[in-house]
């Protein structure tokens, strides 16, 4: 290969060679939960499958590059994931997290680690260096944060964050799934671990949970490869599999998924009934020139706020014809989500005010079509009102 560290390259080759039985060039669905040994205690390469899987481990080489990390690990959600590094704290920790996170992820640190002693302190991260310092406590041991944030796309200012989760010997984990490792490194930037949802982009195509970590911190990586293995919310063969072909298209799907965000974005802000078209793409945008320097490109959520009440806007969301009304985002084909009532339902009301996800807002995840057929969707879904 002449270019390995090319992003399109390694999306088509990495953790994938032919197999060493049959050249077969796909790596096969490994689907055995066992491995016969020849003498007992010495397993040739794999002795059980929650603790290894071939097709797993091709997975996993293959995330690690996408994200220029030395290791990945892959667990059957998202939310697993983001559990395992949960594992990392002690009991009587405390853990900044950014207030306009991933619904799920702040209800699982607000609920299922509430009676485990380890206190979560939701944050604005759109703050000075000298702001977010004053953040920390003695017994700080992780920084939790998204960018581009759900559903609001702000942009966090991840390497200046990581300057000082450093100086303060604290873990700085990314959520990475909105930009995809396509469109954004945070390993680079200075993150000790990024997290995926593969059920988002990764995946791509709406049919599967899954989640990963990846990382280059051999220490780390050990604590969080026992949790795996002892836990065991890994994902099935088959899903590693589909994953695996899933992953040979990112780069062109992330190219098109922006192509079409920043048009129908740009189409979004010249319509009279939305009063804010939130993308980092556009120059409108707040933070537009830090995701420049952030980001690699602006990926394709585009979050909007329609000037009506609840009513017109669920008439809208019924309208569409295109795009489909369901959770989730990343997919091929164009959804519109709901924070309020849909993703972030779960996020306490005076939090959910503060932020603004208010019944007026609108998160797109725009897919792949032709986005003239998107922009005429949401025209003619305006139009019926
Ligand atoms: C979907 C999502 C998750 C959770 O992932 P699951 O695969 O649903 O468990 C976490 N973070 C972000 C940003 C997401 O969009």
């Amino acid at each position: 290969m002449s270019k390995p560290n090319n992003m399109s390259t390694l999306c088509v080759h990495a953790g994938v060679s032919p197999d060493a039985t049959h050249q077969a060039i796909m790596t096969p669905i490994f689907q055995s939960s066992t491995y016969v040994q020849d003498f007992p205690g010495q397993p040739k390469t794999h002795d059980y499958g929650r603790a290894g899987n071939p097709t797993r481990d091709a997975l996993e080489t293959s995330l690690a590059a996408l994200e220029g990390a030395d290791k990945a690990l892959s667990f059957a959600s998202g939310l697993a994931a983001i559990q395992a590094v949960g594992q990392l704290l002690e009991p009587g920790s405390h853990v900044l997290v950014c207030d306009d996170v991933y619904g799920g992820t702040g209800r699982l640190f607000r609920e299922f680690y509430a009676k485990y002693d380890i206190e979560f302190e939701f944050v604005d991260m759109n703050v000075s260096s000298a702001e977010f310092k004053q953040y920390f406590k003695e017994n700080t041991q992780l920084v939790w944060l998204e960018s581009p944030t759900n559903p609001l796309l702000k942009i966090i200012d991840i390497a200046a964050i990581a300057t000082l989760t450093k100086q303060q010997g604290v873990i700085l984990a990314v959520d990475n799934t909105f930009a995809s490792p396509i469109f954004q490194s945070p390993l680079a930037l200075g993150a000790d671990i990024v997290m995926h949802s593969l059920t988002k982009y990764i995946g791509g195509h709406s049919d599967i949970i899954g989640g990963a970590l990846m990382l280059s911190n051999d220490q780390l990586y050990q604590k969080l490869r026992f949790v795996q293995f002892a836990a065991g919310a890994v994902n099935a063969p088959l899903d590693c599999f589909l994953l695996l072909r899933s992953i040979k298209t990112l780069a062109i799907r992330m190219q098109v998924h922006q192509h079409n965000a920043l048009a129908f974005a740009k189409a979004l802000e010249q319509l009279p009934e939305f009063s804010e078209v939130l993308y980092p793409g556009l120059a409108s945008h707040p933070q537009h020139q830090l995701a420049k320097v952030q980001m690699h490109g602006f990926s394709g959520i585009v979050s909007v706020r329609l000037n009506a009440d609840f009513a017109t806007v669920a008439a809208f969301m019924q309208n569409l014809k295109v795009f489909s009304l369901a959770e989730s985002l990343g997919g091929v084909e164009s959804l519109i989500n709901h924070p309020e009532t849909m993703t972030h339902a779960s996020v306490p009301l005076a939090l959910r005010k503060k932020l603004g996800i208010s019944s007026d807002l609108l998160r797109f995840s725009v897919g792949i079509e032709d986005v003239q057929d998107l922009i005429e969707d949401v025209q003619q879904a305006l139009q019926n009102l």
